[in-house]
């Protein structure tokens, strides 16, 4: 039998990831793209707002030098011309490179915009015209763009989308983040870190409403140490430019003014053009329906990433992508365990948990060992000045086994992988207490929070 005929719309991980396993494995694969080879979401927001944050941290760490003794007399400040040539250059780089790895791995690029029209066909159109491919196998892998809503009145200039925040020509005077999910509270991080007075509408009576409270307070601590304000229980009805300033207005009568708006209010799936009806395949809320293997409701279609509304992570993306290839290629595979994956927000602190969460836990009526140590017990910390936070485990009373964990600190993205591997490979909490760790180091807390 001839190489089967892989087709994959949409080059983000999800895509990407999906057609070098797929190529490696002998199919003839064509990857459809309409806007970026890297994928829009993710280079065009996830490292954009992660390059944003590497900036903010530096300069958070040069103002935080005096408390180590470093003596730096000059203002800091951030020019916004390089940090935008940087975004760019960052982004060029790492789009340019996804395209040497697929082409070298003879994966067949096609620049358009994808539809469906039959099941074994779909028609693409794009700068070099039309043009229809037939598949035996086919991928969704379209994305998400950000939520849009109709009650702002969005000019790039003032009132901003996530992805109109990364190339403004001055850091703004005073910022009105709207969202406090992980999206809000990132970029109300990096714009107070950056300089902007930011006010942040909070809909809950907690920043990050579906973290767990202790998190968020340790977060809410660092905002409102560096002057952010918080707006808790406000649900922004409308915002409007008048001259130089915004007005954001909130259902209960609050209104809050600030030169910009920034508004962070969750995603919309890929799949509105994307023909799925002529092709038979099943959307709940705009989102494309999969089983445990990804397959949508046509079984030689699958549908990975942000266009199923599962998981929305890059990490997650790249992971089904691959595991896609495998299962639809004939190869052992096993489902992704969503529970266990890995998530960080870039924040400083950083927060990152793994697995099982004490909130969970409680509301599954589980029983749980909890510990819990906070960094200002760990040399490394007190010696950076990094004290805030904690390090949290939950471990299965019975067979010691560990179930989860929380860190809030310094690194805590990086830290997280002990725990992440730990929880995947269902290691004993001793396993983890008696590994032999450096001094000083962060991650003895982890020792410790096993002990
Ligand atoms: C502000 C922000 C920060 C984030 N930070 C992180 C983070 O730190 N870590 C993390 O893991 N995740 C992060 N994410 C999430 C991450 O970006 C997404 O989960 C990830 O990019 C999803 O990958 P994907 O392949 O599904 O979609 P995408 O990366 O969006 O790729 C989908 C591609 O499909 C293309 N496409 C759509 N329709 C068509 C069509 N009809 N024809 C052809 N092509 C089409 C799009 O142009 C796009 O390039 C962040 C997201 C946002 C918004």
């Amino acid at each position: 039998m001839s190489e089967p005929r892989f087709l994959i719309i949409g080059a983000g991980p999800a895509g990407t990831a999906a057609a070098t396993v797929a190529a490696s494995l002998g199919a003839q694969v064509s990857l459809v793209e309409r806007t970026i080879f890297g994928g829009a979401a993710h280079l065009l927001d996830c490292i954009p707002s992660k390059t944003m944050v590497a900036t903010a941290l530096r300069l958070g760490a040069v103002g935080a030098a005096g408390r180590l003794g470093v003596v730096a007399d000059e203002v800091m400040q951030v020019d916004t011309t390089k940090l935008t040539a940087r975004i760019a250059a960052i982004r060029d780089q790492l789009s340019r490179g996804t395209i040497e790895l697929l082409t070298s791995q003879a994966v067949e690029l096609v620049t358009g915009t994808a539809h469906f029209t039959s099941q074994n066909q779909v028609e693409v159109t794009g700068a070099a015209g039309i043009r229809q491919i037939e598949f035996d196998i086919a991928l969704i892998a379209t994305g998400s763009d950000p939520r849009i809503p109709d009650w702002a009145s969005f000019d790039g200039e003032r009132i901003l989308t996530t992805r109109q925040a990364y190339s403004l020509a001055a850091i703004p005077t005073k910022l009105v983040v709207i969202g406090s999910g992980v999206t809000g509270v990132e970029f109300t991080h990096i714009f107070s870190s950056l300089g902007a007075r930011v006010s942040l509408i909070v809909s809950r009576q907690q920043v990050l409403p579906h973290r767990d409270p202790e998190v968020a307070s340790v977060l809410e601590e660092d905002f409102l140490e560096r002057g952010v304000v918080l707006h808790k229980g406000a649900r922004a009805s409308r915002i409007v430019r008048q001259g130089d300033e915004v007005l954001v207005e909130c259902a209960d009568g609050r209104a809050v003014r600030g030169s910009h708006a920034l508004v962070a209010v969750g995603s919309v799936p890929n799949t509105s053009q994307l023909g799925l009806e002529a092709a038979a395949i099943a959307t709940k809320n705009g989102n494309v329906v999969v089983d445990e293997w990804q397959r949508t409701s046509i079984p030689h279609v699958y549908a990975a990433g942000d266009v199923t509304g599962q998981h929305p992570l890059s990490s997650v993306a790249a992971m089904q992508g691959r595991k896609i290839a495998l299962h639809a290629l004939g190869e052992r595979v096993t489902p992704i365990d969503h529970a266990k994956t890995a998530e960080a927000i870039f924040t400083e602190p950083e927060i990152a948990w793994v697995g099982l969460e004490e909130a969970a836990a409680a509301a599954q009526g589980r029983r749980v060992r909890i510990t819990k140590v906070p960094f200002s017990a760990n040399a490394r910390a007190t010696i950076q000045s990094r004290t805030r936070g904690f390090v949290k485990l939950i471990t299965d009373p019975a067979t010691h086994v560990l179930l989860g964990g929380t860190i809030v600190g310094h690194y805590a993205s990086e830290l997280i992988s002990v725990i992440a591997l730990a929880v995947q490979a269902k290691l004993r909490v001793d396993a983890l207490a008696e590994t032999l760790l450096v001094y000083p180091s962060l991650s003895e807390a982890l020792n410790d929070a096993a002990e």
